[in-house]
């Protein structure tokens, strides 16, 4: 395949020291108290990059020990807004200044790209932590004139200690979409990595610490879901749990809170996004639109277009440009420059998506190219295209997460919004399209929390993004974000001296 290239990472960048390794607690890294730790794998070879402490329920007992003391007594809640702002804003510094270093880590963690986690994420991140911190100080609530002689205003506090559950395919971009809202409001914290991929975040716990963000108020914990996820899920002293993962966790976490203190819960969850091509469309534009969103960080992303719905009469044209392009996308080392596509997270999410592309062979859908592992070692998969991929077949209904995309054809538009809505989820959706109307109709009637319009993946911190139906619920990103982490308090008082005092 024209597209592939394998070739040696030493020869683009030198592996980072993995500098920690343990958890970080009230400031400190700390050995787990069992002494147990795992192995974390580079997904470009499948070898072991370092054993990192595996924290369980007793280790998560002591984060969350030092985040409620660090909430009920600490500075970090009663710092005025422009003060917390300052050490944000340190903080993002920080994040530019050993940019190379996180991205690196991001890279032999989780395959992702090198050169976009110095372009994007990495820069992102300190740009989402500016963003909060500008809000910082702009945390204020209103003044209400009620019924009667009374009279009221709100005030707004952060909502406590919060768990950060998080995933592997955006370590950093996530780390900082969920705690910088968080520390903005003023809220204390434990946050769990995914197990794949506990790398940067322990490393963003030293630069937290070098910022100045005093002991208690971040905290991770390293370890797996079941034991150090689910401990923060179900801790009685935690007030809020942010968890991004899959819609099956997700109600693990709901579960956990219901039976617990029924703490505050926001789940971003799976995705089956549609991306709608219709007739009118630039065939070329839309081919690269189509390949983008399902190849991008090798699929491993929940707002993917992996349904790809094409109006019957650019259909066959389509179909060639996509196989066309999808011969130059460059699968390989993901610290080459010019590769495009690393390797899948790791071996369990590798078999997953080749056993997802076996069953789609079995239910007569179309293999136009791909299929298939990429070289003989770590975890790539070729691009894979289906065609004649009908609704109710495995890989048309469940989150593949990876690089596999599912052409189904269609004729009208109402049919189209039917087959998009026709999900369990509602993460996000692409319009392709140059006539209003549809682009209106269509952007009004597809249940997802993010439509893209002629673009996709066009993310901002200003722009919130979460889901409809199974996708979860609470937003991510902009001030919404912000909102998640604060509780509303009204004071009421007199106007007068009234007959109820
Ligand atoms: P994915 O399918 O993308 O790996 P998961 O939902 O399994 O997503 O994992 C997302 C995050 O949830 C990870 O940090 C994982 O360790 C954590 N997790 C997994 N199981 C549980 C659980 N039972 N309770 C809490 N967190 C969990």
């Amino acid at each position: 395949m024209e597209g592939e290239r394998n070739g040696s990472s030493e020869a683009f960048m030198k592996i980072p020291e993995i500098k920690f390794k343990k958890l970080f607690i009230n400031g400190e890294f700390v050995d787990s108290i069992s002494g147990k730790t795992f192995e974390t794998i580079d997904p470009r070879t499948g070898e072991v990059i370092a054993k990192i402490a595996e924290g369980e329920k007793e280790d998560v007992d002591l984060a969350v020990k030092a985040a409620r003391e660090a909430f009920d007594y600490g500075p970090w809640p009663r710092l005025s807004g422009s003060a917390r702002a300052k050490i944000l804003m340190k903080l993002a510094n920080l994040i530019d200044e050993n940019a190379e270093e996180l991205a690196a880590l991001d890279t032999i963690d989780a395959g992702k790209l090198f050169s976009r986690g110095m372009d994007r994420d990495i820069p992102a991140a300190a740009d989402l932590l500016r963003y909060y911190a500008g809000a910082a100080d702009k945390i204020h609530g209103e003044t209400l004139k009620m019924s009667g002689e009374f009279q009221a205003y709100t005030l707004l506090e952060p909502v406590g200690v919060v768990g950060h559950i998080i995933p592997w395919n955006f370590p950093t971009s996530l780390f900082f979409m969920k705690v910088s809202p968080a520390l903005a409001a003023g809220c204390t914290m434990i946050v769990k990595p995914a197990e794949q991929t506990p790398l940067s975040a322990l490393y963003h716990a030293h630069l937290a610490k070098q910022a100045g963000i005093p002991n208690g108020v971040l905290n991770v914990i390293t370890g797996f879901g079941p034991t150090a996820g689910a401990a923060i899920a179900s801790h009685m002293d935690v007030d809020k749990v942010s968890f991004t993962g899959s819609t099956e966790v997700g109600r693990l976490v709901m579960q956990a809170a219901a039976t617990t203190n029924l703490k505050q819960i926001s789940l971003e969850l799976g995705g089956k996004s549609p991306l709608i091509i219709f007739d009118d469309a630039d065939v070329d534009k839309a081919a690269d639109l189509a390949l983008l969103g399902i190849l991008h960080n090798k699929g491993e992303v929940c707002v993917a277009g992996s349904r790809v719905l094409v109006q019957e009469g650019i259909y066959d044209e389509l179909v060639k440009k996509l196989l066309e392009k999808a011969k130059t996308w460059v699968v390989g080392d993901p610290f080459d420059p010019s590769v495009r596509q690393g390797p899948q997270v790791d071996k369990t999410q590798f078999e997953k998506i080749l056993s997802y592309i076996e069953h789609g062979k079995r239910e007569g859908a179309t293999l136009l190219t791909g299929g298939e592992r990429y070289g003989e070692k770590g975890y790539y998969i070729k691009p894979t295209i289906f065609s004649n991929v009908m609704d109710d077949m495995l890989i048309a209904r469940d989150e593949i997460f990876g690089p596999v995309m599912s052409l189904m054809k269609f004729k009208t538009v109402e049919e189209a919004i039917k087959r998009a809505n026709d999900t369990r989820y509602g993460l996000a959706a692409g319009i392709v399209t140059n006539n209003l109307n549809i682009a209106n109709t269509v952007s009004r009637s597809v249940k997802a929390g993010i439509i893209w319009i002629n673009c996709y993946f066009a993310f901002d911190k200003d722009c919130p993004y979460g889901g409809y139906k199974m996708s979860g619920f609470g937003r991510d990103m902009g001030l919404h974000a912000l909102h998640k982490y604060l509780h509303v308090k009204s004071v009421v008082t007199p106007i007068y001296n009234s007959p109820w005092l």
